[in-house]
């Protein structure tokens, strides 16, 4: 790793840098090559109404199965297109995949379900977010009641005054809005009530150490009645157990998503499952007697 700066401007790199940058640029050009022929896929995660089991929406999330190095997470190549300054185009072609295959299922008769798309801060802070929503839903046909765009809470905070300003934008248009990963990312609470937004999703790290931990079940206990007084829903990541779901149920959480009840489904999966209307089966729910 050693760099050395010349007198006349010439620059040294050891070999393993250098092939490392390389390697880096070579899976740039392949991203912007993904992005602009149709290279990137969406997966949909299903999320569940916890009064009566049902689907209500599909969190639409990124994939990119790449030629030689398999299948890319969103965790590895998101943070690449922002580098390189390819997420506005990735961004792009997520929301508007998102509107068009959501409308899509309207058109094929299945039951009206809301899709959510990730935003990267980015698109926030340095790109028109409103006005490419607008342009979206107007070329897709979307409504925008069936459309959720989430960020991050570190993201919300990471340019305040910004997010307040696209949030109140974006309220106009009748989309919804959902704070991503919350719990995580140190929010000055009293910011809360300037977000135009409509749910809080409680982070998946909570959701894992729900049981056992009884300081995740507090902090969980707490964003509940938090977004209820707020007079948001709270939906729930991660949920994977029985167990958790129950605790989720049994405090009032709205909503969830997670691997108990489907991981994220190639959109011609998540349409045989939505054209099933299945439902999440309660356990252990007896039918209460009626009480007279
Ligand atoms: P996220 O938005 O918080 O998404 C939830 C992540 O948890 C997803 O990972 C999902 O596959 C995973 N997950 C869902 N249920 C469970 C479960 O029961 N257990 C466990 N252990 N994990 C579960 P994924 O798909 O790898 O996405 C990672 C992150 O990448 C997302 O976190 C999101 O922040 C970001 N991302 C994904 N797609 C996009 C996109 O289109 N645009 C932007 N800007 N970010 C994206
Ligand atoms: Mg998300
Ligand atoms: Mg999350
Ligand atoms: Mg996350």
């Amino acid at each position: 790793k050693i760099k050395v700066s010349g007198g006349q401007g010439f620059r040294f790199y050891a070999p393993e840098m250098n092939a490392r940058a390389l390697e880096r640029l070579d899976l740039e050009a392949d991203l912007r090559d993904a992005i602009k022929n149709g290279g990137l896929a969406l997966h949909y995660q299903p999320q569940i109404d916890l009064r009566n089991g049902q689907i209500i929406g599909a969190e639409a999330l990124a994939r990119w199965p790449h030629p030689r190095r398999g299948w890319i997470s969103p965790g590895d190549f998101i943070p690449l297109a922002e580098e390189c300054g390819l997420i506005w185009a990735l961004g792009a072609w997520v929301l508007r995949e998102s509107c068009r295959q959501n409308k899509e299922w309207q058109q094929l008769g299945l039951p009206p379900i809301t899709v959510a798309v990730n935003l990267s801060a980015l698109q926030f802070t340095a790109g028109d977010v409103v006005e490419l929503t607008a342009k979206t839903l107007r070329e897709t046909g979307l409504a925008p009641e069936y459309l959720e765009l989430e960020i991050t809470e570190s993201a919300a905070m990471s340019d305040m005054p910004a997010f307040i300003t696209a949030t109140q934008r974006l309220k106009g248009l009748s989309v919804s809005l959902s704070i991503d990963d919350f719990g995580t990312g140190f929010s000055s609470l009293s910011y809360l009530r300037q977000f135009h937004i409509d749910r809080l999703k409680i982070d998946q790290s909570f959701v894992r150490d729900i049981v056992h931990d009884p300081s995740s079940a507090a902090i969980i206990t707490a964003i509940i009645n938090l977004a209820h007084g707020l007079n948001l829903a709270a939906i729930a990541e991660g949920v994977e157990t029985e167990a958790q779901l129950q605790f989720l149920r049994s405090h009032d959480c709205d909503e969830m998503q997670g691997y108990y009840f489907s991981r994220p489904l190639a959109a011609s999966d998540f349409e045989v499952l939505l054209r099933s209307e299945r439902l999440l089966v309660f356990p252990n729910e007896t039918l209460a007697p009626q009480r007279t």
